[in-house]
């Protein structure tokens, strides 16, 4: 088990840990049920709107996922995604979301509601020798128009392997798609990833936006936008839970918002309903 994390993580060595086995009859038993529930579209994506700070209008969606489980309801992603990333079911489950939000996307498209939407990718399917190649297949066969999708991934899954990421992202974004990364200031990184792949939106984690009343958050958070904004890059800021909160990203010039005080993330239809509400008010 060690070895094959090792060699998963392009480590020399690892420790075993029941955490990183997934010969644990728990684990392989909702490993499973995992890939039946994708065959079987028992996943479903829910959709939390991104907020333009300064206008009010909406500047896109993110999609994410949650497990319709017969006996334990509805499962959120904590509890699956990180089980799903020690194996290649995460990339099925990836290449899954993918085309599920490319055919809302579209569908939403036709009801008069053009929304760019984002997709959570993961570390490991950037190491998947054809997920390039997938994610253009997906898109040639949906005739989307790749500058609607956005990827967002974290600091630690660029790190991991900062070449072989950025040969995938060029690639993709060659080709038109987007990217974002999340969670913004949590990862161990080095800032000149910034300068070098072409990423189009910073997220600030929702860590430093929950305290941004305190000086030494408001001072990361400024920092932060104005580094983005000198880099070209678009700054959305997670996990705004008020109107405070929002005032104070909007003064401090961070171009767009996420989180509870606009909408929590919701089913497809509801988005629909919340969208036609904003767009009479
Ligand atoms: P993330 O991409 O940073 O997603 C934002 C998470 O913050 C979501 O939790 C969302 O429900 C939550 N959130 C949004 N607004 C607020 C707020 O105002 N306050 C607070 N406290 N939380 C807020 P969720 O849906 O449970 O997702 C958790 C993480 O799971 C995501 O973090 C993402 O890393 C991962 N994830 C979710 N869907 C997918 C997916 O489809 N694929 C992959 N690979 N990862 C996913
Ligand atoms: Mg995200
Ligand atoms: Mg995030």
């Amino acid at each position: 088990v060690a070895l094959h994390f090792a060699k998963a993580q392009h480590q020399c060595y690892a420790l075993y840990d029941a955490d990183i086995d997934h010969y644990d009859p728990q684990q392989i038993r909702l490993m499973a049920e995992l890939r039946s529930a994708i065959a079987e579209d028992a996943l479903v994506l829910y959709y939390q709107p991104k907020v333009q700070l300064a206008s009010n209008a909406i500047y896109g969606v993110e999609a994410l996922v949650r497990w319709r489980h017969p006996r334990r309801g509805l499962v959120p992603p904590a509890e699956f995604i990180p089980i799903a990333e020690k194996t290649s079911l995460i990339d099925d489950l990836t290449r899954w979301e993918v085309v599920a939000a490319l055919r809302q996307a579209a569908q939403w498209r036709a009801a008069g509601m053009p929304l760019r939407i984002a997709v959570n990718i993961s570390a490991r399917n950037l190491q998947d020798r054809n997920f390039v190649q997938q994610i253009m297949e997906v898109l040639t066969q949906m005739e989307f128009e790749p500058d609607q999708l956005v990827f967002e991934l974290t600091e630690s899954a660029i790190m991991l392997d900062p070449a072989g990421a950025k040969r995938k992202l060029i690639e993709l974004h060659q080709r038109g798609v987007r990217f974002a990364i999340d969670d913004f200031g949590t990862g161990y990184s080095s800032l000149s990833y910034l300068r070098e792949l072409p990423v189009s939106q910073l997220k600030i984690d929702r860590s430093f936006v929950a305290h941004i009343a305190e000086a030494s958050s408001a001072a990361i958070i400024k920092g932060t936008i104005d580094l983005a904004h000198n880099l070209g890059l678009r700054v959305v800021a997670e996990g705004v839970e008020d109107h405070a909160t929002a005032d104070a990203l909007r003064d401090m010039g961070c171009d767009v918002g996420q989180g509870y005080y606009f909408s929590r993330p919701m089913p497809p239809e509801d988005l629909q309903v919340w969208w036609r509400q904003r767009v009479r008010e």
